[in-house]
């Protein structure tokens, strides 16, 4: 046997997503990935401990820093998205805070879109400033000028998300890359609602992208977990990023300027933020993340095409006002939609109810399939009212601005058969 699965980026994403990045050979040929249920590794002796600590070596000490399960879904996960390197996190939010605050200190500006999930804007908003991080939020996500206008010399980043929350909306995204290109800036991306199946990010200009992984990359719904990472090429040494000129004069003789240059991001996002942060994913739910990861395209594929049929039923329902679907030919969005979404984008949905909150409220009350949760990206098919959940708290004109109306709800599409979907939200809406 010469099994060499684990380490041939020509496979299909499917062959990938069932072997990269796990060669049983170095685990006792357990066929499944082992957990490594443990706090800390021995060091050995005391040159190995300092090449450790150095980072000069690969390998574990304590599991704040890294554990072999999870080494195993960064190495997978990377190779899906065709990345150099990842680090996995406790949940999306800690993933994605941790990379902001990689990128932007004190002082520094961060330019985000308004049609963020919630829980992002709340970080940008309330939490950010106190460390003197400002956001500056774009007006107009469709119009590069409004992105042009608000770069300064302190701009870390522009952060967006691949498909926006609430509104279902998509954004320019290779437009906008290149804008930040031009001036130096790395583009984050939360690529949660598409997943590297659905969206490529690295191949429109994006430089990382971090993921709830709780939601689709799982699929089960039964871990929060969080996932960034890198794309490998960014020019971290272009004047911009002080901090990132001290890291690499600091660590360049015993990591080596390769791998700085292709990972320079996740390097110090583990050595300065897992490690001091601490928000480092447990091994246990990385073995869940795996489990759910083997079915991805799978999953992906028939959640897209529920999503579609569902639409369409939506959208010719005379109790519907509007359906929010960029895979609908009359979405502003569609055009983009079939640009960078060639196999679908997603199965979010946002759906306004004829009849005001009340005529919402009622279809939420009614439907027997779809199950009332804030989550979305599981399996099963998931509905929400997001004016008093997942905005909540949130002034009107923000969650207008975020595609949120009295009458909205939100419908995350599962992977059931879809004349069961299509026939409760019909009795739904009766
Ligand atoms: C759920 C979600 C998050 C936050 O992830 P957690 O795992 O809940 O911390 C971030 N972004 C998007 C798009 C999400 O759906």
């Amino acid at each position: 046997m010469s099994y060499k699965a684990y380490n041939n980026e020509n496979l299909g994403f499917t062959t990938r997503q069932l072997h990269a990045g796990y060669n049983p050979a170095e685990h006792y040929r357990s066929k499944a990935v082992p957990v490594y249920q443990t706090a800390v590794f021995e060091l050995g002796d005391y040159e190995r401990c300092l090449r450790l600590f150095e980072y000069a070596e690969e390998g574990h000490s304590y599991v704040r820093f890294s554990n072999p399960t999870n080494q195993v879904l960064e190495k997978r996960i990377s190779s899906l998205e065709g990345g150099s390197a990842a680090v996995t996190f406790s949940s999306g939010m800690a993933a994605i805070s941790s990379t902001l605050l990689n990128l932007a200190h004190q002082g520094d500006e961060i330019i985000a879109v308004k049609t963020l999930y919630g829980g992002s804007t709340t970080l940008f908003q309330s939490l950010f400033p106190s460390y003197g991080i400002t956001t500056r939020f774009v007006e107009d996500e469709n119009d590069i000028e409004s992105y042009r206008k608000l770069i300064t010399d302190r701009t870390k980043a522009i952060y967006l998300e691949c498909i926006g929350n609430p509104r279902i909306n998509i954004i320019d995204i290779g437009e906008v890359s290149r804008l930040a290109h031009a001036y130096g800036i790395p583009v984050v991306i939360d690529n949660t609602f598409a997943t590297p199946y659905l969206f490529r990010p690295f191949e429109h200009g994006a430089d990382i992208a971090c993921y709830s992984a709780t939601k689709y990359l799982s699929g089960h719904g039964t871990v929060i977990a969080g996932i960034a990472v890198e794309k490998g090429d960014f020019p971290w040494l272009n004047g911009r990023f002080p901090e990132f000129d001290s890291f690499y004069k600091e660590n360049v003789d015993l990591i080596g300027a390769e791998v700085l240059q292709r990972e320079m991001f996740t390097k110090r996002l583990r050595m300065r933020y897992l490690t001091d942060l601490g928000g480092h994913m447990s091994p246990q739910t990385a073995f869940y993340v795996l489990q759910g990861m083997e079915t991805l395209s799978l999953r992906m594929e028939r959640h897209v095409k529920n999503a579609q049929a569902v639409a369409e039923f939506l959208s010719g329902h005379p109790r519907v006002l509007e359906v929010s679907y960029p895979g609908l030919s009359s979405s502003p969005y569609h055009a983009l939609a079939e640009k960078y979404f060639p196999k679908g984008p997603g199965a979010m949905m946002a759906v306004r109810i004829r009849g005001g909150q009340p005529a919402a409220l009622k279809v939420l009350e009614r439907v027997e399939i779809f199950d009332y949760m804030v989550n979305v990206g599981d399996a099963k098919s998931l509905i929400v009212h997001p004016a008093s959940s997942t905005h909540f708290g949130h002034t009107r004109e923000e969650q207008q601005a975020a595609g949120v109306y009295e009458d909205t709800l939100r419908l995350s599409i599962g992977i059931e058969d879809a004349e069961d979907l299509i026939a409760d939200l019909e009795q739904a809406l009766k």
